[in-house]
């Protein structure tokens, strides 16, 4: 998990829950109406939090409930609290506090939900809380304050994927919950406990399921993907009536033989890493990796207590790149740790210009209220602060613009996300939804979400790139296909 996880703009709100499972149900299914439970539900915070509201929404479909998009329509709001950054707690209580003056009954649950002192200090009235992952418990006290329909009109239209809450064509997989890491600026242990891996052939089936419902991109995510598996001593599951064992590389293998993108996000530089390198380059999984990094310099790393804190990571994606050239590294980093000099963050701008990384975020270290990092001496001036921020900005963006200029002239595969009135706007291999950037083409209405076309880049800027479609059946565009899907 990354500071960068947690975007407002990622909040899925009562409109979006309930937009989203009526595309997924609308497709074949009658417009029901008439159940007396309807629940509102607003899911706030990272992807993980989002996949916990998938399952309860999908429970409380199973049994009946109605998902609607108003507090008004609402007999019952839920909120599935973030809790990881200062501004995520305010935005939950904020979110609980319109909830309860717009309807009234609300429960609370997700991250910010293990400090519930805190919560009912502010919000005395809401009806119960739960902490992150607590489905049973919370489709439980949804029962007792609203009691299940008699008459269930969902019955027939559940999906065998579930509730999703992103497009169709993409999803996440999460593998596990918690963390065994205690980086000091981080409370995410606190709140989810240690790594708890998910049995390797429920995740299987779970991405089966999502391929066979349309999903075309699947992004797999955890606290930390590297470790899955290390708390069942990477055992041997089953899936398919074949064994497989609980680890990444067993999971990337079978992953990769599903024939849809597979990315993989929140992956630390450990050895085990190298053995996922040639899945990419083999084009099983998309050549890509989410490695939330936070620092280069050695001491500031132990003071962060990070994991792979000692791994020699130039020498890693320097090796990786040799087996694999066309990989994508995703990266963030925070700036103004206390203690940090001069000299670190010097080290940390040579690492910039040395790994030349192909996406990254950068964010202001800030207290998180619970972390071990308050309590460090010699904290960083703000005005010190944003002048590093600048800084860094600067130097990456510079790296971010040469590396996307360097694509001009190639063919890439374009996964297409929407079609708005000026075209259509996709993602290529090289970017993740909501976090990296996006393909525009222009005037290109021939397409639905959730194709794949071929497409020539014509334009770039630092985020972005801009490409017009060219034929499948183009031989260069073949040759092509093997080295950036
Ligand atoms: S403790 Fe470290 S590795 Fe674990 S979730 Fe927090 S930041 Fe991520």
């Amino acid at each position: 998990m990354t500071v960068e996880k947690f975007d407002p703009q990622q909040t899925t709100t009562l409109r979006v829950a309930k937009e989203e499972i009526s595309k997924h149900h609308n497709a074949d299914a009658p417009v029901l109406t008439g159940t007396e439970a309807k629940i509102g539900f607003v899911s706030l915070g990272c992807p993980k939090n989002l996949v916990d509201s998938e399952r309860i929404l999908t429970q409380l479909r199973t049994e009946g409930y109605d998902v609607v998009s108003t507090y008004h329509d609402s007999d019952l709001v839920i909120v599935n609290t973030c809790g990881f950054i200062d501004s995520a707690v305010q935005e939950s209580l904020d979110t609980i506090g319109e909830a309860l003056k717009e309807n009234g009954k609300v429960i609370v649950t997700g991250c910010l939900g293990v400090k519930e002192d805190e919560i009912r200090e502010v919000h005395p009235n809401v009806l119960a809380i739960t902490g992150p992952h607590a489905y049973e418990t919370v489709v439980e006290q949804v029962h007792d304050h609203l009691p299940k329909p008699q008459h269930n009109p969902f019955q027939q239209l559940i999906p065998d994927h579930g509730v999703k809450l992103t497009p169709r064509h993409y999803a996440y997989l999460k593998i596990s919950e918690g963390c065994n890491h205690r980086c000091t600026f981080c409370i995410i242990p606190s709140m989810r406990g240690d790594l708890d891996s998910r049995p390797i052939g429920d995740v299987l089936d779970e991405a089966k399921r999502l391929k066979d419902a349309g999903v075309q991109e699947l992004l797999v995510i955890s606290q930390d993907t590297s470790a899955y598996g290390v708390d069942v001593k990477h055992q041997t599951g089953f899936w398919d009536g074949m064994p497989v064992k609980t680890n990444m590389v067993a999971l990337c293998e079978k992953l990769g033989e599903m024939g849809i993108w597979v990315r993989l996000h929140y992956v630390y530089p450990y050895p085990s890493v190298d053995k996922v390198i040639p899945l990419m380059a083999e084009g099983k999984i998309l050549p890509y990796l989410d490695i939330p990094l936070q620092h280069a310099s050695p001491r500031i790393l132990k003071l962060m207590k990070r994991p792979a804190a000692a791994e020699r990571t130039l020498e890693r994606i320097k090796a990786w790149r040799e087996i694999c050239p066309e990989l994508i590294i995703r990266s963030t980093f925070i700036v103004g740790f206390p203690g940090e000099t001069e000299e670190d963050f010097q080290t940390l701008l040579d690492f910039l210009e040395e790994a030349q990384l192909d996406r990254v975020g950068c964010f202001k270290y800030s207290d998180v209220e619970g972390a071990t990092a308050n309590d460090l001496p010699d904290p960083v001036s703000e005005e010190e602060k944003q002048s590093r921020f600048e800084r860094f900005m600067e130097v990456q963006a510079r790296i971010s613009a040469q590396k996307l200029q360097d694509k001009i002239g190639l063919e890439y595969q374009v996964l297409i996300d929407e079609v708005t009135t000026e075209g259509a706007v996709g993602r290529c291999y090289a970017d993740a939804p909501e976090i990296d950037g996006k393909v525009y083409l222009t005037d290109e209405f021939d397409v639905a979400p959730g194709d794949k076309i071929w497409a020539q880049i014509v334009h770039a800027d630092e985020h972005d790139m801009w490409a017009v479609k060219v034929d499948d059946e183009d031989d260069e565009g073949e040759d092509n296909a093997e080295a950036t899907m």
